[in-house]
């Protein structure tokens, strides 16, 4: 086969080949379902390395399950409503809407230029109509089922720019939940004004309603990590020491851009909801984003006025949108039928694919997302929907990657953006870097010193692929075939995956000293889920049919881990004095062990050190 190493060309061609063949879309009733779930993101734009790094971690617990026989739903969407959007429409003009689809544009080409093998037959989008049309209906089931109410709570309140802010928002002071109405709350993002406490009527959900459940439930939870769970206990905190720490979930905003909550104000019947089968409570395209002391949403009349859906009379709608934690409290559901509008999702699918396998996203979530994840599990079970408590099985919380001691984000202009990187040394070997650079639940901080080492091991890769097969070795090389499957198996499934690709950067020194067939062909299968470009045109230059992706994932033979055993002579003051077998690359710990085991040796070395120990040859005491 030819050895060129030309990812600029192959890296695309395969991209383009896996979408039209739709080597990632799953079957709804596919056997033996897997789901790996990386947390949707919000649609920012360019994307940096630190979601590079993200968005690999997820892909190669998504590849490697799939070539263990699994039929693996690996889906995405957008976490698409929310409060850049509609800051960016007051400064810029530009609608939320139109910023966001953008968006979604530019990183949807982006995470394909990663070789990520995502189902986007299945994508889930929060600000489509068809999605949050459900996210209403979730809302009028939880006021159903008398968990989500009318309460007064404060906010923080801009006096000069007449808006409310968003925590985010406000600088310094305490938030507006603790707060007396009319006490300082810290000073505007925007106008550095003073911002006030004011007391506002606002929805919330009972999320205190399981509280005991919530806090129950984590001692089942023993694949997430212990830290989320101990996060998740401290705000739950107890009953019994009075202090629920856990307030119910206020999911009123003064915003735009979000679901309308899907509420009626009558005269006389008071709050009513909107019958179901008039949603969705549509987002008016046209509203005025500067703040007049009302929601931007009050500036639209035909939206504000309706009539009353039990007498008739002209009523109100809220003028409030929900929280974007709502959309994303339930979306890992509508993965299993997202194009369905005639339910929220298809409860026997849900049934058979969730909880989700494997869960990946930021340790900034610990607490709220997952919380009210977990609420709204609990909430939909008790209706009926779903027949499972703990949405995730497994939780793995990646590390954040830091560029000059600070989170690495385009607000404060210190990413690395994979453009550039791509351009460079290709998709695989930025996956391949990003996972070598340190443990995936670590934080980073970020270093290219790396990067040229994981481009030419690729380089290597491609030309010992090309190597005429060699007869199989010396038996120590099998073995070290056979640990090295083993090794980077175990470090897949424990997110060890530095560790890996360390094991295989090992053996590819050692196929190279004599490339003889099984190492090669292992080699290759190894580093597909890291590298899955490289390893699909290998596969395709020595004519296999089919993906590499449908291959069965290597298998190792556990009696063949071990280093062969071999005999050393033991000398003691310059005489041999016996031998010891040992495996070829012990320690001298070991060595100095297994001579004080024998009966005879140990008495002839009684108070001597050694002098010199070869592994493999030779041990000499003084
Ligand atoms: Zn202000
Ligand atoms: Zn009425």
């Amino acid at each position: 086969m030819n050895t060129r190493f030309d990812f600029a060309r192959y890296e695309p061609f395969w991209q383009r080949r896996w979408e039209e063949t739709g080597a990632y879309r799953v079957a709804t009733d596919a056997p033996r379902p897997f789901m790996v779930v990386p947390m949707f993101p919000y649609p920012s734009g360019k994307l940096h390395v630190g979601h590079v790094r993200n968005y690999t971690i997820s892909d190669v617990q998504a590849r490697y399950w799939r070539r263990r026989g699994y039929s693996v739903m690996q889906p995405i969407g957008w976490d698409a409503f929310g409060l850049p959007a509609e800051e960016a429409a007051i400064k810029t003009g530009v609608h939320p809407e139109e910023h966001t689809r953008w968006n979604i544009a530019e990183m949807t080409a982006q995470l394909n230029e990663l070789g990520m093998s995502y189902d986007w037959s299945r994508a889930v989008t929060a600000c489509d109509e068809g999605y949050y049309r459900w996210t209403q209906w979730l809302f009028i089931q939880l006021y159903k089922q008398g968990l989500a109410y009318k309460g007064r709570a404060p906010v923080n309140w801009c006096p000069a720019c007449q808006t409310a802010l968003a925590n985010e928002q406000v600088v310094g002071g305490p938030a507006p939940t603790q707060a007396e109405p009319g006490v300082e709350t810290g000073h505007c993002e925007r106008c550095g004004s003073k911002v006030v406490a004011r007391d506002l009527e606002q929805w919330f959900f009972r999320i205190t309603a399981f509280a005991d459940d919530l806090l129950e439930g984590l001692d089942g939870l023993d694949r997430w990590p212990e830290q989320v769970r101990t996060q998740q206990r401290h705000w739950i905190g107890k009953r019994e020491d009075g202090t629920w720490h856990l307030r119910d979930w206020l999911v009123s905003r003064q915003r735009y851009w979000g679901a309308p909550i899907p509420m009626i104000n009558c005269p006389t019947c008071g709050t009513v909801p909107v019958p179901e089968a008039d949603l969705p409570v549509r987002l008016p395209r046209q509203v005025d984003f500067t703040p007049k002391g009302e929601p931007p949403l009050a500036s639209a009349p035909e939206f504000v006025g309706t009539v009353c859906p039990q007498c008739g009379a002209p009523a109100r709608r809220e003028v409030e949108t929900m929280d974007t934690f709502v959309d994303s409290a339930w979306y890992l559901y509508r993965f299993v039928s997202p194009h369905d509008d005639t339910r929220p999702f298809d409860p026997e699918a849900a049934a058979r694919w969730l909880p989700v396998d494997i869960y990946v996203g930021g340790a900034e979530h610990a607490i709220l997302h997952l919380m009210y994840v977990r609420f709204i599990c609990r909430a939909l079970r008790q209706m009926g929907w779903l027949p499972f408590t703990e949405p995730a099985q497994r939780l793995f919380t990646l590390g954040m990657v830091y560029r000059n001691g600070a989170k690495m984000s385009k607000s404060k202009g210190n990413g690395v953006t994979q453009d550039e990187m791509v351009r460079r040394y290709g998709a695989d070997t930025l996956r391949l870097w990003t996972m070598f650079m340190a443990p995936p639940g670590q934080p980073v901080e970020w270093a290219t010193a790396g990067i040229e080492g994981c481009h030419r091991f690729l380089k290597r890769i491609f030309a010992l692929a090309g190597a005429p097969g060699r007869p199989a070795p010396a038996d120590e090389a099998e073995r070290m075939r056979h640990r090295t499957i083993k090794k980077v198996t175990e470090a897949i499934e424990g997110f060890r995956y530095n560790t890996g690709i360390s094991a295989l950067m090992e053996f590819l020194a050692e196929v190279e000293r004599h490339p003889w067939r099984a190492g090669v062909e292992t080699l290759v299968a190894l580093i597909s889920p890291f590298a899955p470009h490289a390893a699909e045109e290998i596969w395709h230059r020595w004519g296999r049919k089919g993906s590499i992706d449908q291959a069965a994932w290597p298998v190792w033979d556990e009696g063949m881990t071990a280093a062969a055993e071999v005999e050393i002579p033991v000398q003691v003051g310059g005489r041999v004095r016996g031998t010891v077998s040992l495996p070829a690359g012990a320690s001298q710990v070991e060595a100095e062990a297994a001579v004080a085991a024998d009966e005879h040796l140990s008495a002839a070395v009684t108070g001597r050190t050694v002098r010199v120990y070869v592994p493999g040859r030779i041990i000499s005491y003084q």
